[in-house]
């Protein structure tokens, strides 16, 4: 009866012996509440030791065995247990397996088959096969995100192997998660239901730098352009492979991990070719986008103006034209070109010629509105009305801040890129000066090249702006490195020398003695710290903000005698002469002026 129940993996050279002392672990029942009953943990380090492989033994909640394998082979069919197919759900089952090599901790296949078979627990049982005895004992367990889903993992353990009945506590967080899984499916999982479910995949190469995690930037893109995040992945490699961007063998496993998660699409945090992709996506069996796609899409979704719009298909256009590769360029060697479509021309030719039609076509459009804009920013120059834009890498809260300075709610969001187009907002001081804010678009690190050459001529706004407003979340443990990308961005588009003051804001969220290093803050004339949420430092930063054009500009009344005539003439070239008249007490003049030629009028300065 016993030969009827399969052991499974590769069980070619084990004896039978072996073999049937692990078939009759199977489907018996082991106590209740004991994680890992010692008859069971016994067994396997006899036969880790005897066949010097992995053993692998999957128990249900109820502590019935339900298969056994060995070697490093995971792929035991599993019955499909009630509630498997949420995401919020654990699977029901722990695999409990050894390492023959003594090892104690999970290695990364134990926790990839962890996350995508969502087990109760990877359990590692470290095995010394020269005593034939336990090393000790640990437990891999998913832990969830804020939306409940299972993307990382905790360790139970390492426990010498005596202690091993310290994991039964595992039983008691199961039962927690089990009773959770209610509470996600209610709230998150009703309004996530739509959203696509996204994996990410980065690679780190000897020369990337990292601070933190890896892929925090792209996950919060992925958030932006509504998807959610079910699982992340990185690799070291010294160079991308050419074929598949990652190894193959990683290209494989994430196949399996898709399944696991049920994920809909599997985000590349780097630029992948138009073969990478199509290699990829055959392999994972799942849609495939790159970094670049993902903020195409992003920036589509958020263009509000016209402007904006043409901007964006201008660069999804020029993103396509090179990834329309294949059979076209070989097949059209072979025909003429007459009409639309020559006898060689595939369909592929057509689509790119169309391609290229349609990008000149929004560059000439984008020519037009761009000329209007000009016109429009000259007349704000002709009038005089001092501009500060605000810049920033995104989701710096510059949405926020604008509209706390100016006491209005234009729509901020946590989402990167709320802010899409150039918009341009009215202050208005207590003594009624105007000034106008720039909002502008967010900068990121990586932008594709092709978007900071659509984006230009919104930046543009910032060239001309008579100060900056850089603003940076400091709450980030990265900031200094955002700071450096607005930089590079700025010099980019010729705005390095603009005039400019660094706001660090949302100092709520950070820590109090946060201050970025003279290196950074040489370029600035003031540093803030302000939280543009609950308004902390706001008041300081728009009076010094005003000071600045107060500072450039002083106005005066003054009153002097016509032997001091040279002086209107200095006022004329070096002021603004609002009004004049000749009195007979001397030249009345009101005006403007900067401050270094202050001093010139000040014996003649009368109140008004
Ligand atoms: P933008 O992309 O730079 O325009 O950023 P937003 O103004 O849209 O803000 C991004 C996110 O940061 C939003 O969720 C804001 O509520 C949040 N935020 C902005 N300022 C602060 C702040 O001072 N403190 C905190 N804790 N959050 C803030
Ligand atoms: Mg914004």
């Amino acid at each position: 009866m016993a030969e009827n129940k399969t052991i499974y993996g590769n069980i070619n050279s084990i004896k039978n012996s072996i073999l049937d002392r692990m078939r009759d672990f199977v489907e018996n029942v082991y106590e209740p509440g004991v994680f890992l009953p010692a008859e069971i943990s016994e067994m396997m380090i006899d036969v880790t030791t005897d066949i010097n492989k992995e053993v692998a033994v999957f128990l249900d909640r109820k502590n019935r065995v339900i298969a056994i394998a060995v070697g490093d082979d995971r792929s035991v069919p599993l019955p499909e247990l009630e509630g498997r197919r949420s995401n919020l759900r654990l699977c029901g089952i722990r695999c409990i397996h050894t390492h023959p090599n003594g090892s104690v901790r999970p290695s990364d296949v134990d926790i990839q088959s962890l996350k995508s078979m969502r087990y109760d627990a990877m359990v590692v049982i470290g095995v010394d096969t020269q005593k034939r005895a336990g090393t000790g004992v640990s437990a891999a367990v998913l832990t969830r995100n804020e939306s409940g889903i299972f993307t990382d993992f905790e360790l139970r353990g390492p426990y010498q192997y005596w202690k091993k009945s310290a994991l039964d506590s595992v039983f008691t967080e199961l039962a927690e998660k089990d009773s959770e899984a209610s509470y996600f499916a209610n709230s998150s999982q009703q309004v996530q239901k739509d959203k696509e479910k996204a994996i990410l995949v980065g690679v780190i190469t000897d020369g990337t730098h990292t601070v933190g995690n890896p892929l925090a930037e792209l996950q919060e893109l992925a958030e932006s352009a509504g998807a959610v995040v079910v699982g992340s992945y990185t690799q070291r490699r010294e160079t991308p492979e050419a074929k598949t961007y990652i190894g193959r063998g990683l290209a494989e496993n994430l196949a399996l991990y898709r399944q696991g998660l049920d994920a809909d699409i599997v985000i590349f945090d780097d630029e992948l070719s138009a073969s990478q992709i199509r290699n990829l996506e055959n392999i994972i069996g799942a849609r495939v986008i790159d970094r670049t796609a993902l903020i195409l899409d992003i920036f589509a979704a958020r263009a509000k103006s016209r402007e904006g719009r043409l901007q964006v298909e201008l660069a999804q256009q020029k993103y396509r034209l090179p990834r329309l590769m294949g059979q076209g360029a070989v097949l059209s060697r072979l025909g003429g070109g007459i009409g639309t479509r020559g006898p060689g021309e595939t369909q592929l030719e057509t689509d790119r010629r169309h391609i290229k039609r349609k990008i000149n076509f929004l560059e000439s459009q984008l020519r037009e509105v761009k000329e209007r804009r000009s016109v429009l920013r000259k007349e704000r120059q002709k009038k005089e009305i001092p501009t500060v834009a605000v810049v920033g890498y995104t989701n710096a809260g510059k949405s926020t801040l604008v509209n706390a300075l100016c006491q209005s709610d234009v729509l901020a969001e946590d989402k990167l890129f709320a802010t899409l187009d150039t918009s341009v907002r009215r202050l208005v001081t207590p003594d009624n000066r105007d000034f106008l804010l720039i909002d502008t678009v967010g900068f990121i690190r990586k932008l594709p090249h092709d978007l900071v050459e659509a984006f230009k001529s919104t930046l543009e706004e910032t060239v001309y702006a008579d100060l900056l407003l850089h603003v940076v979340d400091c709450s980030n443990s990265d900031f200094e490195a955002c700071i450096d990308t607005v930089e590079s961005i700025l010099k980019e588009i010729g705005a390095e020398n603009r005039p400019r003051y660094l706001v660090l804001n949302k100092i709520d969220k950070a820590p109090a003695d946060i201050y970025p290093s003279p290196r950074i803050t040489q370029g600035y004339g003031k540093v803030f710290k302000v939280s543009a949420a609950n308004a902390d430092g706001l008041e300081e930063l728009k009076e010094q903000t005003i000071n600045y054009f107060v500072k450039a500009d002083k106005t005066f009344v003054c009153l002097f005698p016509y032997s001091e005539g040279g002086l209107l003439s200095y006022l004329h070239k070096y002021g603004k002469v609002d009004m004049e008249e000749y009195t007979e007490t001397g030249i009345s003049v009101k005006g403007k002026i900067p401050p270094e030629h202050f001093s010139k009028i000040e014996p003649y300065l009368v109140e008004n």
